[in-house]
This record gives C-alpha cells, sequence and structure tokens, in this order.
C-alpha cells in the first residue's frame, strides 16, 4: 500500500507554503528569487554559506510545480534526514538509494511513477543507471536539484566523477527546470558548475557568505588539549560540536581525552570501520550534547543545525575548508562558536608535507596559495570577516563585534628590525636550522652546539638578545605564515629563506607583527542574539519531551523541532494553538501533530 500521498500544494504561493508547510515566516537572503525563479520554469545556479537555507530553494518550487522535485545528493546520511524533516511536515518525500530492500525499492517506483511524489532523493551514481533514467522519463518531473553541486570541480577536494556526468539529464530532460546548489564560491568552481551542470545557462544567485552568529576565535597553541577542554568546560557543556584533527590518531586521543573528562565523545575517522563511523554520527544526531573528534572525513552532509561549536585543533586545508567545517555550527541562527588553535610547528609540518607532494606542479602552486592565504587569516589582527569572506569576493565592512580581533583587538609592533636580523641569521647559519637554534644564536646562548659549529663567532650571534624567546617564536611564525621563510624541503626542519624576504632584508619595506596573547579567553558576543538559557525550567522541560517523542519515532530531536524552535516557543509563551501556530518553526503538520503536547508541556511549568 502507498504511504505517499502528494501535498495539495499547488494553490499555494510560495510565501504561504513556507509558512504553512515550514512554519517560517519569510523568506532568507534571496530564497524567494530563487524560488520564483525554478517555479517559473528557470534555472539557476545557487551560492550560499552552510546553513543559509538551500534546500527551501528547491523544496518550495518542487511543491508549487506539477509532478515531483529529483533532488540529487552524494550523501545517503544527508538524503535520509531531509526526507525525515519533510515528512514530519507533512511532505511526500522518499529516498531511492541502495540501502533499500526491493521491496521498499518498487514501493518508491510506483509512488513516483503513480505521481504521490512531492519530492525524490537519488544519489547520483543511482541515477545515472539506464533503468532509473527510464523511469523518471515516464513519470513528471517537476525539476532537477543538484546539491553540493562542487563535487563537479576536479579541483576541489570533493570531486565526484559521477557529477561529471549529470550533464546527460540537460540532454533527457530539457524541459526540466534545474537549480545546482554548492556553499563553495570561489570563480573556478562556478565556472565548472555552469559548465558541466547547466550549459543551457539560467541565473546566477549569489547571497552573503557571512554567518553573523558565528563567532570566530583564533588562537596559538600551547597546550592544544588542555585549552580545547578549558574551552568546552567553560562555554559548551552539554552541547554537541565538533573537533577536527589532522590525524586518525590525534582524533582517538582527542576523543579518549574529553572521555576521560566527563564529556561524551566519539571518534571519526577513515580508519574505523563502516558499522562503527554510522553508529557514531547516528548517535551524534540523535542525542543531545554529543562531541565528534574527526579528521575532515566527516560533517559533509550532516543536517544537524544545532552544533554549537566547531573547533580546529590543526589547521585545516585552506579558508574554503575552514569555511566549510565551522558552517556547520549555528546553522540554525543561534549562537555558535569557530574555535581554532596553532602553532609554528603546525605550519612547518603543513609546508613540508606541500614541499614532498607529488601533485603537479600546478596543483601545488594552488595548495600553497591556499596555504598562505589561510596563515595570512590566522595572523590577522583585525575583524576576521573581511579576510574570509574576501575568498567569496565580498565585502566585509569590519568591526563585526563579536570575533576575537574585535572583542580584544590584539597590539601590533613594528618588528622590522626584528624581522631583519632574524632572516639574517638564517641565513648566516646556512639555511639548515631550525626555530630553536636560529633563536639560540640570536639569544647568544652557549650551547655545545652552537661551539660546536662555530655559530658563536657569527655576526648575528647575540644580536637579538634583547627580546626574549616567545617574542622571537611569535616572529619566525609570523615570518613563516607570511612566506618571508619556509622550511627546507627535504624535510630536515631548517629553516630557508624565499624570494619574498629580499625587499625586507634590504629595508625597502617595513612589517607590523601581532603580538601574542594569551589566546582564547572566553568571549561574550556583544551584539549577538539571546542565547538559549538552557538552565531554565521550560527549556528542559521541552527538551525532555522533544528527546522522548524523537526516540518513539526513530528519528533526531531536531526533526521534532529545532532548539531555536523550542526557544521562540519559550519565548512567546503561547496558550492557545493558534498562538502556537505564529511561533516560527511550527508549521501547520507539526502544529497537529504536536501543538497539544507542546502546550500541556507548557501549562505544567
Ligand atoms: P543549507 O543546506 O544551505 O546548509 P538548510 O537548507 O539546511 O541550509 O537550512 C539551514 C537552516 O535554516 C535549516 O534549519 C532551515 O530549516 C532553516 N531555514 C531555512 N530557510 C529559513 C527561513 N526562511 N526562515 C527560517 N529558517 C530557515
Ligand atoms: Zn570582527
Amino acid at each position: 500500500m502507498s504511504q505517499a500521498a502528494r501535498t495539495p500544494s499547488a494553490r499555494y504561493s510560495s510565501e504561504q507554503l513556507l509558512q504553512r508547510i515550514f512554519g517560517y515566516e519569510r523568506f532568507r537572503g534571496r530564497q524567494r528569487e530563487i524560488i520564483e525563479t525554478l517555479a517559473g520554469g528557470g534555472n539557476a545556479l545557487v551560492l550560499m554559506p552552510t546553513g543559509g537555507g538551500k534546500s527551501l530553494c528547491y523544496q518550495i518550487p518542487a511543491l508549487m510545480r506539477a509532478g515531483t522535485g529529483i533532488v540529487i545528493s552524494p550523501l545517503i546520511a544527508l538524503m535520509r534526514d531531509q526526507v525525515e524533516a519533510l515528512k514530519a511536515n507533512g511532505v511526500a518525500a522518499a529516498v531511492l538509494n541502495s540501502s533499500l530492500d526491493a521491496q521498499a525499492r518498487r514501493q518508491v517506483e510506483q509512488d513516483l511513477l503513480a505521481g504521490q511524489l512531492d519530492l525524490l532523493y537519488i544519489a547520483p551514481e543511482g541515477l545515472l543507471r539506464e533503468s532509473v533514467l527510464e523511469l523518471l522519463g515516464r513519470c513528471e518531473l517537476a525539476l532537477f536539484a543538484i546539491d553540493e553541486a562542487h563535487c563537479v570541480s576536479q579541483w576541489g577536494h570533493d570531486f565526484r566523477p559521477e557529477y561529471l556526468q549529470l550533464g546527460i539529464l540537460r540532454d533527457r530532460f530539457p524541459e526540466v527546470p534545474c537549480i545546482a546548489l554548492t556553499a563553495t564560491a570561489d570563480d573556478r568552481t562556478r565556472a565548472e558548475i555552469s559548465r558541466h551542470l547547466l550549459p543551457d545557462g539560467g541565473q546566477t544567485f549569489i547571497d552573503s557568505f557571512d554567518r553573523p552568529n558565528i563567532r570566530y576565535r583564533v588562537g596559538l597553541k600551547q597546550n592544544a588539549r588542555t585549552q580545547l577542554l578549558h574551552f568546552i568546560d567553560r562555554e559548551h557543556r552539554g552541547h554537541s560540536g565538533i573537533v577536527y584533527c589532522f590525524s586518525r590518531k590525534r582524533a582517538e586521543e582527542t576523543a579518549a581525552f574529553l572521555h576521560q573528562h566527563g564529556f561524551t565523545a566519539l571518534p571519526y575517522h577513515a580508519g574505523l570501520s563502516a558499522d562503527e563511523r554510522e553508529r557514531h554520527q547516528d548517535r551524534f544526531i540523535s542525542e543531545d550534547g554529543v562531541i565528534i573528534c574527526a579528521t575532515i572525513a566527516f560533517g559533509m552532509g550532516i543536517d544537524k543545525p544545532d552544533v554549537r561549536f566547531v573547533a580546529h585543533l590543526d589547521l585545516p586545508r585552506s579558508i574554503e575548508a575552514y569555511y566549510q567545517e565551522t558552517g556547520r555550527a549555528g546553522r540554525d541562527g543561534l549562537p555558535a562558536d569557530a574555535w581554532m588553535v596553532y602553532s609554528l610547528a603546525d605550519i612547518v609540518q603543513i609546508r613540508q608535507m606541500q614541499a614532498n607532494s607529488s601533485a603537479p606542479e600546478a596543483q601545488q602552486r594552488l595548495e600553497r596559495e591556499r596555504l598562505e592565504a589561510l596563515l595570512a587569516y590566522c595572523e590577522h589582527a583585525g575583524c576576521r570577516r573581511p579576510p574570509l569572506l574576501s575568498y567569496f569576493d565580498e565585502h566585509h565592512p569590519g568591526a563585526c563585534g563579536h570575533c576575537d580581533n574585535c572583542l580584544n583587538p590584539p597590539a601590533t609592533w613594528d618588528a622590522t628590525e626584528a624581522a631583519r636580523k632574524a632572516l639574517s641569521c638564517v641565513y648566516r647559519t646556512g639555511q639548515r636550522f631550525g626555530a630553536g637554534h636560529v633563536i639560540d644564536v640570536l639569544l647568544g646562548k652557549n650551547t655545545d652546539r652552537i661551539s660546536a659549529l662555530g655559530h658563536d663567532t657569527l655576526s648575528t650571534f647575540g644580536l637579538g638578545a634583547d627580546i626574549d624567546r616567545k617574542t622571537w617564536q611569535s616572529v619566525i611564525r609570523q615570518l613563516l605564515a607570511l612566506g618571508h621563510l619556509q622550511p627546507d624541503p627535504e624535510g630536515h626542519g631548517g629553516l630557508q629563506l624565499t624570494e619574498r624576504c629580499r625587499p625586507l632584508l634590504k629595508g625597502e619595506v617595513q612589517v607590523e607583527l601581532r603580538r601574542d596573547t594569551i589566546p582564547l579567553k572566553r568571549q561574550r558576543a556583544a551584539g549577538s542574539r539571546v542565547e538559549v538559557d538552557t538552565s531554565a525550567p521550560g527549556w528542559q522541560a521541552l527538551r525532555q519531551w522533544r528527546l522522548q517523542t524523537a526516540g518513539e519515532q526513530g528519528v533526531p530531536p531536531y526533526v521534532i523541532f529545532h532548539d531555536a524552535t523550542l526557544a521562540a516557543i519559550l519565548d512567546a509563551r503561547p496558550r492557545t494553538l493558534d498562538e502556537l501556530g505564529a511561533v516560527s518553526g511550527v508549521g501547520q503538520h507539526k502544529l497537529e501533530r504536536y501543538g497539544r503536547d507542546v502546550l500541556n508541556v507548557l501549562a505544567t511549568l
């Protein structure tokens, strides 16, 4: 028997659907324009940050148009999640993928042919099967939505060869409108998406990539794990979060460390069995307050709206990767933290890996440029948003008021003299030694190594005794970050000069460096939205009810209601169903289904 029944929605406007089905008051950013374009049969390329609200851009037009909307997405977990969320809102949605048994598959196909599905999610490799294309040829189709469209880019880290073949959809179904969506927005990727996925053109919609609810913080690594522990302990007890680590081993150790200190923390990386990975991901999604310690393999395609922090214990690959990863925090619009620590050793390690890479030269150059942009961001002394957003060709005026540098502006100093001394000492010692030895020479230390090498006779010996070791470390780290120094390509840990330092050595330019401070103090956002008062009795009661209801239905709690919706409910304290229905995030279907329960919970407070 079919469980599906199409939502009778063709007669509603986009705005009415937004309110009735999804329970939201108004469109965000350019959602309305995009939806109207699709509903009118046009194609669109949509660039929006993570959490920007891409899903509605195809879900609503699929409801407005006759036929089924086909959503192509690379990840099974994401599809499952979105379908659950849609069903909870009363939308007829289904998944067609390899996880279905034969009978379930037949059912979906029948529903599709009978025109009873609003939306059908398919993985690209499934869609490209001839039998599936033929099946689609026999149905009425509302639109194609190609999610994570940057997977078509061979330059990117998420390249998927099947995405290149999706161009076939334009040949086979030229009359069906198509929307390609991504949170990656550099020019090259954008061009590739257009070329491969929307060859017959379409309108490009670029939303602001700013995520005002995310507080960015970057600090120096001292004892990374302890720093992380303090951060989570003071600011995120009981919250869900992701900690990104460079290696599997580090992910394991960090999870064990947090676990020892009483947090629910689980590792996630490619070294775990598929089973284990899925179990950990499921717990992250369905329980409150789980922390995942992951390598980069984790996160894409996870729609969890209430991730309250994303921490980086190691440098990400690029600003783009950093922005994607941190973007997984705070999709619900409530305050969230992006927290990172890094060190001189991290820079040396990544630079060395790059130097030893066997990738083609063009690719290597790109990687180097990416790292440089990231390091410049880390060392930046002004508001964090302009350098982040300039990556997306977006101008931000700065002074956001809730990043680390806005809240505690770092002091800078004229380091021209010091930088020249450091560079000159690297040169005189033969460009073979690491920071430790170079600093010893600058400080004029009488170590055995120095006398054995005769470095106590160099002109730079003791030349920097007026500055302490920590400051010299800071100078060398920043010179590395700025590209004046590089580690030797053989990987012995020696520092070398680069072409770039020439004008500095000749005294033609000045350098201003930031003074390192004890990093990452707790920071209260000045202008951010109200935080949820998690100690309020109503909050606990509503969460308890939600957890129980979710458990009974076998869905993640946020499928019932988001944190943001619970907070809005507490704020509004509705006493009638009508009042409850007016709260943002409470749609028609959920009102009918949960309205009484919620009012009952509120009545007991
Ligand atoms: P993306 O796919 O761009 O990362 P989503 O489509 O998952 O983002 O949307 C992020 C969150 O914002 C979701 O929880 C979604 O329900 C919510 N959202 C989207 N559009 C609106 C809107 N117009 N008003 C309120 N919330 C919205
Ligand atoms: Zn700022």
